[in-house]
C-alpha cells in the first residue's frame, strides 16, 4: 500500500470509487516526509491522545498513530470509509468517527477516547473552515497543544505582532489563549489535488493563564472585534 506517491493514491481512490470534493476542503497530503514532520512538531509522546480532523485517506492518521498512544480522526466524508478501512483499520490505537467537526460535541469525544491520557489535536485542516474549528478547539479548554496546518497568509495572522496591517481581531484570540509558532511551510506542490496556495503547519501551545488580567472575557473580545471593525473603515 502506498500512502504517499500521486500514483499510489490514485489507485487507492479508484479502486474505491473515491471522487475529491473541493467543496469539502479535500487536498490530501502525499508526501511522507511532510506527514513525519508534521507529528514531530506536535510534540507528541505516548502519553498522548491526539484528535485529528480530516482523515483524508489516513496518511497523517498513519504517521500520529506511531508518535501517540491513541488517535481519534473526525472525518465528514463517508465516502472514505473503505479507504481508511485499507489504510489504517488495523491499527488498534486509531479510531475514526465519521462526523462534521462543528457538530461534534468535541469535550464529550476526548473525555471517551482519551481517558487518563493528555490531550493534543494534530490536522491537516480542511481551510474552508479553520476559523470556527480553531475557536472551538481552544473554546471547549481540553488540549494541551494544537498543531495544525493552514493557509501560509493564515498562519502569519495568527501570529503577527500589534502594529503589523496583518495583525487582526483573530490573532488577539488565538494569542490570547495560546502560544502560536510557525513550524515550517509546505508547497503545494504536496498535496493532491494541489490547492492555489501554500500552506504552513503551527503549533499553539495552549497558555495556562492569560497574558492579560482581563475581567470580562466576552466584553474584551467585544471591545477587541469592534476596534478592528473600526479600523477597516478607517
Ligand atoms: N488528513 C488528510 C491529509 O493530510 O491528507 C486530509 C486533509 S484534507 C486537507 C481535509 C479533510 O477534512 C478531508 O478529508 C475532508 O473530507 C475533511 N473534512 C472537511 N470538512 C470536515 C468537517 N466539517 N468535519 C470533519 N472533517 C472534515
Amino acid at each position: 500500500m502506498d500512502l504517499y506517491t500521486l500514483s499510489g493514491i490514485r489507485e487507492i481512490l479508484a479502486r474505491h470509487g473515491f471522487k475529491f470534493s473541493k467543496s469539502l476542503g479535500q487536498n490530501f497530503l502525499a508526501d511522507e516526509n511532510i506527514c513525519v514532520k508534521i507529528a514531530e512538531s506536535a510534540a507528541l509522546d505516548k502519553d498522548f491522545g491526539v484528535l485529528e480532523i480530516g482523515a483524508g485517506i489516513g496518511a497523517l492518521t498513519y504517521s500520529l498513530s506511531r508518535a501517540a498512544a491513541r488517535v481519534c480522526a473526525v472525518e465528514i466524508d463517508r465516502a472514505l470509509t473503505p479507504v481508511l478501512a485499507e489504510t489504517v483499520g488495523d491499527m488498534d490505537n486509531v479510531k475514526i468517527v465519521f462526523a462534521d467537526i462543528l457538530k461534534t460535541d468535541i469535550s464529550a469525544l476526548v473525555e471517551t477516547e482519551f481517558s487518563g491520557l493528555r490531550r493534543a489535536v494534530c490536522a491537516n485542516l480542511p481551510y474552508y473552515i479553520t476559523s470556527p474549528v480553531l475557536a472551538k478547539l481552544i473554546e471547549c479548554n481540553k488540549f494541551e497543544i494544537i498543531t495544525v496546518m493552514l493557509q501560509k497568509e493564515v498562519a502569519e495572522r495568527l501570529c503577527a505582532l500589534p502594529g503589523r496591517p496583518d495583525y487582526g481581531a483573530f490573532s488577539v484570540f488565538i494569542q490570547y489563549y495560546t502560544n502560536p509558532e510557525i513550524q515550517f511551510t509546505v508547497p503545494s506542490s504536496c498535496f493532491v489535488p494541489q490547492p492555489k496556495v501554500d500552506s504552513a503547519v503551527i503549533r499553539m501551545t495552549v497558555r495556562e493563564s492569560p497574558p492579560v488580567n482581563v475581567k470580562s472575557e466576552n466584553l474584551f473580545f467585544k471591545v477587541v472585534r469592534a476596534s478592528f471593525a473600526q479600523r477597516r473603515k478607517l
